[in-house]
């Protein structure tokens, strides 16, 4: 029997509204799977957060994340908060920092029963995520850009061996269980140094994945192959803000950030996190698409799974994943997707469709 104690931030915006489905889909897994227990703790982050405690990501929450195997958090609306606040840190930033979770795994496939311009794609970025140019993740105090006059912004860019080798090494690791194609993308024409840092470090570590075929584009170019021919991808590695812009340009692809999943990677804490922010535009209206954080908690579990070799989680998270696939292919979509329900429809009806797919794959084996 395999335990995960997962901490649950709801955060701002649509956060609560898709957390809440991503909950009823988690405890769902756990009641079909006896050998699967997951306990789960709710802390408090966000605008939420900093009205009734003070701060958008309290001592407490982090002392609590601290007792966790893995986390779930919703998007932010951090551009609403006052940087000059001390008080109103970007949790997201800070807990990919203090948790050391330098990958940010963003993947981007095709479903069926959803209209996008592409039908083969199956392709993840992986996204470095304590350096880059947020230049926050980079110092022990301020925010990397520096004003030497009124008219004048200098912005600060880190790129670190460490920092791409085990990103490298992610990427390489996911290749070899995948379709064994890596590819770097960088800008190294112009940012030699930082750029050439990476590219270099990458091929370091591909020297030990003889079994991976590893090719490599300069950022401009790789943005119009994506739009191009996605179907020749299969695992991206890049730096950060280049991951956060192709990753969001990839679920466009797809059907929109609605499908995008993430799953914030460190050596000993995992964090599920949709790749999209708040929607104010929609929150709290019951539209938003909850199947971005509903897919990021199975990768949360697919990832508990290889590290603890527990079948369990493995199943649940495959059987997440045939839920959704089923859901949509028998055209329940909330509106983002061109159908018409709600949030929390959606949810309902992707509870039942598990369950029937569970039953259908017992009966297949039986
Ligand atoms: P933020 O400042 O928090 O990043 P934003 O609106 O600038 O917010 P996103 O939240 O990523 O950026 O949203 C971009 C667009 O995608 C918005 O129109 C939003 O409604 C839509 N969107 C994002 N996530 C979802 C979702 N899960 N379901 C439906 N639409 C979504």
């Amino acid at each position: 029997m395999a335990k995960y104690n997962i901490a649950v931030m709801e955060g701002d915006g649509i956060g609560p509204e898709i957390v809440k489905e991503t909950m009823k889909v988690l405890r769902l897994a756990e009641g079909l799977f006896e050998g699967l227990v997951i306990d789960c703790h709710y802390f408090p982050v966000g605008l939420s957060s900093f009205n009734q405690y003070g701060s958008t990501l309290p001592d407490e929450t982090i002392a609590g994340l601290k007792q966790c195997d893995a986390g779930i958090l919703g998007p932010l609306t951090t551009h609403a908060y006052n940087t000059n606040n001390p008080d109103m840190v970007n949790a997201s930033g800070r807990l990919r920092k203090q948790f050391d979770l330098y990958a940010n795994v963003r993947p981007a496939r095709t479903f069926p029963g959803v209209s996008s311009r592409f039908e083969n794609v199956d392709l993840v970025i992986i996204r470095e995520n304590t350096e880059g140019m947020y230049a926050d993740r980079n110092l022990y105090y301020n925010t990397g850009e520096f004003m030497t006059d009124s008219d004048t912004v200098l912005s600060l860019r880190v790129v670190t061996r460490k920092g791409s080798e085990r990103l490298a090494k992610v990427g390489l690791d996911l290749a070899s269980a995948r379709h064994k194609k890596l590819s770097i993308v960088h800008k190294k024409n112009v940012l030699r140094q930082g750029c050439g840092l990476f590219y270099d470090s990458c091929h370091q570590v591909g020297a030990d994945y003889p079994n991976v075929y590893i090719d490599d584009y300069h950022v401009d170019a790789f943005a119009m192959h994506l739009v191009q021919k996605p179907e020749d991808f299969d695992v991206i590695v890049t730096t950060n803000m280049f991951g956060d812009i192709l990753s969001d340009q990839a679920a466009g692809l797809i059907g929109g950030l609605g499908l995008a999943p993430g799953l914030n990677v460190g050596d000993s804490f995992l964090l599920a996190q949709a790749t999209h922010g708040s929607a104010p535009d929609i929150s709290g209206k019951n539209l938003a698409n909850p199947i971005s954080e509903i897919l990021s908690a199975k990768m949360m579990l697919e990832w508990l799974s290889i590290r603890n070799n527990d079948q369990y989680a493995l199943d649940a998270a495959s059987l997440i994943e045939n839920g959704v696939e089923e859901t949509l292919s028998r055209g329940f979509k909330t509106k983002d997707l061109g159908g018409n329900l709600s949030t929390e429809e959606f949810g309902d009806h992707l509870i039942e469709i598990i369950k029937e797919v569970k039953t259908n794959k017992e009966n297949a084996i039986s």
